[in-house]
């Protein structure tokens, strides 16, 4: 139970998109300033924290199923709390309780802030099991440094909520309307991340193209992309996820002229075919979002491009299917999260009639599939030649038998496998190399020199490292890939 420091101890698992990763960021910074440290390898935590997903098929059952496991856990140590948290607990907060009783608390997608507070109040008369004892959160979400990134690269919240109502998804009705943080304190919170070694920040929001709507500037966004270009130490700036319907052209100019904002755009497309578009509520057509292409290659001719596709949505032909395809020949997408159309409960897409056999988008995605695979493929075999700039990282796989390789994100976020020629960088240094050949889902940069930039995240990296020997590694992130489903 309690860390051989003496010290409470926590453990956050943690489900589903890239918004939830940074809420248990956030969760873990708050525990610790709270006065809780992460669990020891193959101790039992005093509080574990599940920070779920309502977007991912089976995650109910998968959160009923690990909260089973820790029952005998808990009765074998009765200081034990657990703690359900996100996007599954906002909404089905009654059947948690009832379902598994032996939770202490559940809190919603708004009040993560209050969390450090609950496991201590177990002990009132009023704090029984399975009440959720937090207040709702409100206004910007607090400043704290990440602690389960590495320490060279962090995610901001700029917003929460979405003003969308896209009929497949569920984040509107779990995690409310927009609100947007003020610029002020986002660019507090980077200053004071980069003054930590972070090189890297990903702005994040449902829709970051509607950021600035709350406080009444329709050009926030990409004011707020330039204001990063003044931050010092700041190396690269990225972003998910914008949204067609508001994509303007100031931000095509403000990433264009910023040089510390990456070459790179996540689009979510989601469908090619005007009428399915209709039907999901995006208020966006084919052309439009092409043409948004066709101006951020002309400001920035070596930006890559990546997408989300859903296959399958109800009432879905043969036909709209094809007209997907298409776009996705000419859009010319250096990758794409492809994801097959099911059934969520409590979005308005459920109800709707033509729902697509499951053989048929199964098949379906498979062509998809095979397309983005060929188009990214030759997307990167292009690029042979290139020079690279490549922030190593901590973690991603090498490829093949190469064991020798590193691996880590070009500027344009691609993912380059390279062999290091001299001394080998630390994660969070960044190297200057070749590509030597492109494969449908990363680059390789083999035999050529690399040039080593040992920077302050690199610093970072090792000043960690040697603050955590003997620690549990960071929580293992379950279900969907990095960039998914909803934007
Ligand atoms: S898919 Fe994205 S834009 Fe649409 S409602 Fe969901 S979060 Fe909002």
């Amino acid at each position: 139970m309690a860390r051989s420091d003496g010290l409470r101890s926590f453990e956050i698992r943690t489900y589903g998109c890239q918004m939830n990763m940074h809420d248990s960021e956030r969760l873990a910074g708050l525990l610790e300033e709270a006065g809780y440290q992460r669990a020891e390898a193959g101790a039992n935590p005093d509080v574990v924290v599940f920070n779920t997903c309502a977007v991912r098929e089976n995650a109910d059952n998968r959160l009923y199923g690990n909260l089973g496991h820790l029952l005998p856990v808990k009765n074998a140590h009765p200081g034990m709390q657990i703690a359900v948290g996100g996007c599954l607990a906002q909404k089905d907060r009654a059947v948690i309780t009832a379902r598994a009783p032996w939770v202490d608390v559940v809190f919603g997608t708004h009040n993560i802030g209050s969390l450090p507070a609950a496991p201590g109040a177990r002990t009132g008369a009023a704090a029984g099991p399975g009440r959720d004892r937090s207040s709702r959160w409100s206004g910007s979400p607090p400043c704290c440094l990440p602690a389960a990134s590495p320490p060279y690269s962090a995610w901001v919240a700029i917003s929460v909520g979405c003003n969308n109502t896209c009929t497949f998804c569920i984040v509107p009705s779990l995690r409310g309307k927009e609100e947007d943080r003020r610029p002020g304190d986002v660019l507090a919170e980077i200053r004071a991340l980069t003054a930590e070694g972070v090189l890297e920040v990903t702005l994040l929001g449902q829709n970051v193209n509607s950021y600035g709507a709350a406080f009444g500037d329709r050009q926030a966004f990409g004011k707020l992309l330039r204001a990063c270009g003044g931050i010092d130490g700041l190396e690269r700036v990225r972003f998910t996820s914008p949204h067609p319907r508001d994509f303007t052209d100031d931000v095509i100019d403000a990433m264009a002229q910023t040089p510390n904002v990456m070459p790179q755009l996540h689009m979510p497309l989601q469908s090619g075919s005007d009428a399915v578009l209709r039907a999901m509520r995006r208020a966006y057509r084919r052309d439009k979002y092409l043409a948004i292409l066709d101006r951020v290659r002309a400001a920035m001719p070596g930006a890559a491009i990546t997408t989300d596709i859903i296959v399958g949505f109800p009432g879905e032909t043969e036909r709209d299917f094809s007209a997907t395809l298409d776009i996705v020949r000419q859009a010319r997408f250096a990758g794409a999260f492809t994801f097959q159309y099911s059934v969520r409960a409590g979005t308005p897409a459920a109800a709707m009639d033509g729902q697509v056999p499951a053989e048929v988008v199964r098949e379906r995605y498979e062509r998809l599939a095979a397309l983005v695979a060929e188009t990214s493929l030759r997307e990167n075999m292009l690029l042979a030649g290139r020079e690279v700039e490549v922030l190593v990282a901590d973690g991603e796989g090498r490829k093949d038998e190469a064991t020798h390789r590193m691996s880590g994100r070009a500027r344009d976020n691609r993912l380059v496998h390279f062999a290091p020629s001299g001394a080998a960088p630390r994660p969070g240094d960044i190297v200057t190399t070749v590509v030597t050949r492109g494969a449908p889902n990363y680059l390789i940069a083999d035999g050529v020199p690399v040039a080593v930039r040992r920077t302050r995240g690199g610093d970072a990296w090792q000043a960690r490292r040697a603050g955590q020997a003997g620690r549990a590694p960071v929580p293992v992130l379950l279900g969907m890939p990095a960039r998914g489903r909803p934007a």
